[in-house]
């Protein structure tokens, strides 16, 4: 379950998408963004194939999803800035695709850049298209989990990297981007590193030592709800599987949470 949907249910888009965010969010567009809510939902609809062109799955895994604007180039501003900027943001990106008859929730996603390429407008005129290149968000949390920590590399060049991993991606035409993977790794290392070996909730030492020899801690997301991912590091925090679980289960999981935002402001100062 991811914000209350389930991957390959069908929802109703009034109902379930508008209704579950208090209303907000631009009934018309593909990508809704939600005034009050940590919330992006791209919705892969048919339009493009009778336009020539479709959202698509690529052979390792990345799905090209089409960006907003029906004539003329498209230009990076409102829902697909919203995209291109969903982690540095802190927001979560949830791909519904459009069945005719609803909308199927595929699941939480990362975007890992972008490319421009020549596709046919709502006039059938060529323009210049904003093609997302996304990834599945647990896929890339269960790679970042699984790596390896970096040894040897100073706290300060750690966080330089993890700051670096934020940005929002460059189009992946231009130069070589730096994968997801890559990127979430480096933001798990740094805090991780930060907290050394210390819940950076409740001050307790983690509760046992991983199979590498490191402290066993977990990076939580504050600003969303879903763990894993690039995020900014200052938004996010190393605590022990306790806290962890305290933060996503407990009665009190929505304070404690807000707690441990306020927190973060002496850990890592946002300005
Ligand atoms: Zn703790």
């Amino acid at each position: 379950m991811t914000w209350g949907y389930e991957a390959g249910r069908v929802y109703n888009r009034t109902n379930d998408i508008h209704g579950r965010f208090k209303g907000e969010g631009s009934r018309q567009s593909g990508i809704i963004t939600f005034a009050t809510h940590p919330v992006v939902v791209i919705i892969s609809g048919k339009t493009g194939i009778a336009h020539g062109y479709a959202d698509r799955w690529r052979t390792d895994g990345a799905f090209e999803y089409f960006g907003a604007g029906q004539i003329g180039d498209m230009v990076m501003l409102r829902g697909n800035r919203a995209i291109a900027d969903h982690s540095a943001d802190g927001k979560s990106l949830l791909l519904f695709f459009d069945t005719g008859n609803g909308l199927r929730f595929h699941g939480e996603m990362v975007c890992e850049g972008y490319h421009i390429e020549r596709a046919p407008d709502q006039n059938g005129d060529k323009r210049d298209a904003i093609v997302f290149e996304l990834r599945d968000l647990e896929a890339v949390a269960i790679k970042a989990v699984d790596a390896d920590l970096p040894t040897d590399v100073s706290l300060d060049e750690l966080r330089k990297r993890a700051l670096a991993a934020v940005e929002t991606p460059t189009s992946t035409s231009e130069s070589k981007a730096r994968t997801v993977y890559q990127r979430s790794r480096d933001v798990r290392a740094y805090v991780l590193a930060r907290a050394n070996g210390v819940c950076e909730g409740c001050e307790k030492e983690a509760p046992f030592i991983r199979v590498d020899g490191t402290p066993y801690l977990e990076p939580h997301h504050l600003r969303r709800i879903s763990d894993g991912g690039p995020d900014d590091p200052r938004f996010v925090i190393g605590i022990c599987p306790n806290c962890h679980r305290q933060v996503h289960h407990g009665i009190d999981g929505v304070e404690y949470n807000t707690a441990l935002l306020k927190k973060m402001k002496s850990i890592e100062p946002t300005t």
